[in-house]
C-alpha cells in the first residue's frame, strides 16, 4: 500500500485512501484540531480538566490538548491532568506510572486521587461487596466512582470544562449499549460535548478525540513513541459492554464504516432526543451526604459507599 498524497509506503489504509506515517500524523491531528474547533470545546476562558488514566487515548487527548493551546495561544498553566486511581492491581498502577512520567515530560501538573482514600475501598475490595448487596458488575460501580471523583475533583481545582479521551469506537458501544436497553435519557446526555442541561452541578464533558477511531489513536500512540502499556483492565470483558464491542468490531471488518454509521446516524437524531428528554430530566440537587450532584436524596456514589461501609 502507498501513500495517497505521496507514495511512501503506508502505515494505514482509510475510506479515503492509504497515508503514511507524515501524512497520517497530520490527518489526525488536523481531524481532532477541527473536532474542538467545529463544538467550540475550548474557550478562551476555561480553565480545562483534562481526565487521564495513562492509556493511548488520555495521552493523545492531553498531548493534543497541549498542542491546541499553544497554536491558539491558551496559557498552558490553564491545563491540568486528573486522574482516578480505581485500585485495580496489577493494571492501574502501571498506567499511573506511565501518566506521571508523561506529565513532566509534557510539564503538565497531575493530580490522583483514589478510590480508597476518597471511598474507603479500592475497586478490587469494593466490587465483591456491592456486587453481593446489589449485583452490581465491577464496571458499574468503577463508573460511578470514576464520574461522581472526577466531577468533584474538576470542580475543586476551579474546571470549567473536563476534556476526556472518548473515541469513536467508545461513543458506538455506547450508543448501541443504550438502544438495546431502551436507556434514551443517557443517550442524550452522550455527543462530543455532553450533557442536555447545564447545571451548577456538573460540569460540561467535551471529547476531541470523538470522530477518531480506537485504531488511529493506538497508532497516533504508537507512532508519537507514547509510552504506553497496551494491557486491558482485567474486568474488561466481563461487562455487556465487551459483547457489544465484539459485536461491532465483527460487523466492522465485514461492512466497513458500520462504526461511523452508528455515529452518524445518531448524531442525526440528537437533537431530537435532547429535545424530546429536556422535559424529561430528573431535577438535579445536592446530595444528602456528601453534597455532591444528586438525582433522589443520596447519590448512587454514596448508596455504593453504603454498601461497603459496614465491612
Ligand atoms: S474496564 Fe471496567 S473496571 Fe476496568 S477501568 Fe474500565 S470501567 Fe473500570
Ligand atoms: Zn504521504
Ligand atoms: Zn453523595
Amino acid at each position: 500500500m502507498k501513500c495517497v498524497h505521496c507514495s511512501k509506503p503506508a502505515v494505514i489504509g482509510l475510506q479515503h485512501g492509504a497515508l503514511c506515517k507524515i501524512h497520517f500524523i497530520d490527518y489526525f491531528e488536523d481531524k481532532v484540531i477541527k473536532t474542538m474547533n467545529k463544538y467550540q470545546m475550548i474557550e478562551r476562558k476555561d480553565n480545562i480538566c483534562v481526565a487521564t488514566s495513562g492509556g493511548k487515548d488520555s495521552l493523545t487527548v492531553l498531548y493534543l490538548t497541549k498542542k491546541y493551546c499553544e497554536k491558539y495561544d491558551i496559557p498552558l498553566t490553564k491545563i491540568r491532568a486528573l486522574a482516578v486511581d480505581e485500585g485495580i492491581a496489577q493494571y492501574r498502577e502501571k498506567t499511573l506510572i506511565d501518566l506521571q512520567k508523561f506529565c513532566k515530560e509534557q510539564a503538565i501538573s497531575l493530580e490522583v486521587v483514589s478510590f480508597e482514600q476518597e471511598l474507603g475501598k479500592t475497586l478490587d475490595e469494593a466490587y465483591p461487596l456491592i456486587n453481593k448487596s446489589a449485583q452490581k458488575k465491577p464496571c458499574n460501580v468503577c463508573g460511578v466512582w470514576r464520574r461522581y471523583l472526577l466531577n468533584k475533583y474538576a470542580a475543586k481545582s476551579g474546571a470549567s470544562k473536563v476534556i476526556t479521551g472518548h473515541n469513536l469506537d467508545d461513543e458506538a458501544q455506547v450508543i448501541i449499549m443504550n438502544i438495546f436497553k431502551a436507556n434514551t435519557k443517557l443517550t442524550g446526555r452522550l455527543g462530543p460535548i455532553s450533557g442536555i442541561e447545564c447545571s451548577d452541578y456538573f460540569i460540561q464533558r467535551v471529547k476531541p478525540l470523538y470522530f477518531c477511531t480506537e485504531k488511529e489513536v493506538r497508532l497516533y500512540a504508537f507512532l508519537k513513541k507514547f509510552q504506553v502499556e497496551f494491557t486491558e483492565c482485567p474486568y474488561s470483558k466481563e461487562g455487556f459492554r465487551h459483547q457489544v464491542q465484539a459485536m461491532l468490531n465483527d460487523f466492522e471488518e465485514r461492512y466497513r464504516g458500520t462504526k461511523q454509521g452508528v455515529i452518524n446516524s445518531f448524531l442525526a437524531l440528537l437533537p431530537q432526543i435532547r429535545e424530546q428528554e429536556k422535559g424529561n430530566v430528573e431535577s438535579v440537587r445536592e446530595c444528602a451526604r456528601c453534597g455532591e450532584a444528586a438525582n433522589k436524596e443520596v447519590c448512587n456514589a454514596c448508596q455504593m459507599k453504603e454498601m461497603i461501609s459496614h465491612d
